[in-house]
Formats: structure tokens, sequence, C-alpha cells
């Protein structure tokens, strides 16, 4: 039996569409008779009670999840376990490029946009350690291809760029890609169900996860909740958290409603929602979410969505 996961960042509170996000992932997990976890991903952006109360809303809407949360920073032999590895097998190097070398370098004419361009690559010794006199070295991974093929269950098949991504930041902190790729290697998760704007970084970190001997995991990557702008959800939105709903008088019961029909699936539990659940019928579209200031019972999602 394999698992899914939900793992959110603990940088404040999550609004609905991190909350549909999650329904989705428990959704995808339990209807495939796959464990449920829960993973907090607090290697930066860690906001002081955030994790307590995303962990709240999570069960307030119904969720459970199996075994105990795990939380990254409580994980660091782990990465650094990894990081030694691909450092003996020799796919790491010391990168000591600033933002702004990359930004221009990358900018060059034939660079691609936003891509590692190999700049320190191929330091001899000599000019890396003069080099770390001035600044620490970040790791970068010594990718041997430029882009990597994912299949997933929403988008098929789908091509993203491979660079020499960092794999650990020049503060010492394990990069996200790399946190991301150990955990869901040594924690058995062979299914990923998250936001499609992370959909551009699968590629890299299944490339990685092939690195680390680790299986290629399936991936759903879900529509995102966007405002009536078109731009995506934000607690500055408005009525959009659990406690803000609350002060409109929808419990948690009722939001969870909202992002089921969302779905267009039933909206009286997750139990009928699960019997119901069919990944070849949901929405590809993002949820539109707008709310009517004022009268909260005046909110309106886009009909059917499907
Ligand atoms: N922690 C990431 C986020 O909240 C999600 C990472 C993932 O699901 O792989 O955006």
């Amino acid at each position: 039996m394999g698992a899914g996961r939900f793992a959110p960042s603990p940088s404040g509170e999550l609004h609905l569409g991190n909350l549909r996000t999650a329904i989705l992932a428990w959704l995808f997990a339990r209807s495939t008779q796959r464990d449920f976890l829960m993973r907090v991903e607090d290697l930066d952006r860690a906001r002081a009670g955030a994790e307590e109360t995303q962990l709240a809303d999570l069960r307030a809407i119904g969720l459970n999840w199996d075994g105990p949360t795990v939380r990254q920073s409580e994980r660091a032999p782990l990465y650094a376990a990894a990081i030694n590895e691909l450092r003996q097998r020799n796919l790491v190097f010391e990168c000591f490029c600033t933002r702004r070398d990359i930004a221009e370098a990358s900018s060059a004419p034939h660079a691609a946009p936003g891509t590692y361009p190999g700049t320190c690559r191929d330091l001899t010794e000599s000019e890396r350690a003069s080099k770390r006199e001035s600044r620490p070295a970040a790791l970068r991974l010594r990718s041997a291809t430029g882009e990597f093929t994912i299949t997933d269950l929403l988008h098929g098949p789908f091509t993203g760029v491979v660079d020499d991504f960092v794999v650990l930041r020049n503060d010492g902190v394990p990069a996200y890609n790399l946190a991301v790729v150990v955990d869901d290697g040594v924690q058995g998760i062979d299914q990923v169900v998250r936001g499609d704007d992370l959909l551009s970084s699968a590629p890299r970190q299944a490339y990685l996860a092939q690195l680390l001997g680790y299986p290629a995991p399936t991936y759903a990557h879900v529509p995102l909740a966007l405002n009536a702008e078109g731009k995506r959800l934000a607690k500055r939105d408005g009525s959009v958290t659990l406690v803000q709903l609350a002060a409109h008088g929808i419990d948690a019961t009722e939001a969870r409603a909202m992002m089921l029909a969302s779905l267009g699936l039933p909206v009286e539990s997750l139990e009928a929602a699960l019997s119901a659940f069919d990944p070849a019928l949901l929405p590809t579209d993002p949820w539109v979410f707008t709310t009517d200031p004022g009268s909260g019972r005046g909110m309106r999602t886009t009909p059917e969505n499907r």
C-alpha cells in the first residue's frame, strides 16, 4: 500500500483554495486505498502558531490522516544524508552566484529564461577556494539532462526544464526541491496531489528522485482557486479562511460544502464525496471564488465549474 500526502507550508492560515487541494489529496489517497500523510513544510516561511491553526482547520473540515504529523524541521539528518550521497557521487557543485548574477547571465541571448546558466559548474578548485572567501556556496545538482517528462493524472505527459537546481541553499537550509523528494521517498509516498502552480517543479523533482533511487510517484496537479480578478486567491481577498467565513456565519461544514460543490461532488459528507469521486470528472479549470462583501451568504462560485 502506498501513500498520498498533504504538505502545507505554515506561513499563515490556509484559505479555501489550499483547503480544497487538501480535500482533493485526501480523496485521491482514500479512493485508491492509500494512507494519507500530513507533512508540515517548515524549513522556511514558518510563522509561529500557523501549523496549529492549519491542522485544526484541516480537522475542522473533516480530514483525517495516518500516523504522526511530520515536520521538515525535524528531519535534517535525512536531507544531510541525501546531500552527502549526491556529493560522493559528484552530482553536486558549489555555486557562488547571486540572484542578480543568474538573472543577468540567463538573460543573455540563447539562454533559457530563469534557467541556471552553468556559471559555477566547472570552476577549478582554486577558483572555488577564492570565491569561498567572499560568499558561502550553495550546492547545485550537476544535472545530466535539460528536461524530464512526468505523467500527471490531470495534465497527461508533461515535459519540463531540469537545470542545475539548488539542493542546499547558501544559508545551509536544504532546498524545497531536495526536501520534498527525500521526504516523499523516505515516507513511501507514491501519489503527489498538489496545486498546479507546482507542475513545473515536478520534472526536476522526479529527475532527482530517480537519481536517489526512489520510484516516480503518481502526480495530480490540481487547479488553483482564483479571485474575481483571476489572480490566485489570497487571504487579503477576505472571506476565504475558515476564521473569516465564520465571521459571516459560515461554519467549517458549510465551507466544505462550497468546496465540494466546486468539484461537482456531493456536499453532505466527505464519505459521500469519496463514493462519487472520479478523477476523470474533475474540473480542469481554476475555481473562481468571488465573495459578496457584506453578505457572506451571497458568495458565488462559478456554476458547475466543469
Ligand atoms: N509546501 C508546498 C506548499 O505549501 C507544497 C509542496 C508539495 O506539495 O510538494 O506550497
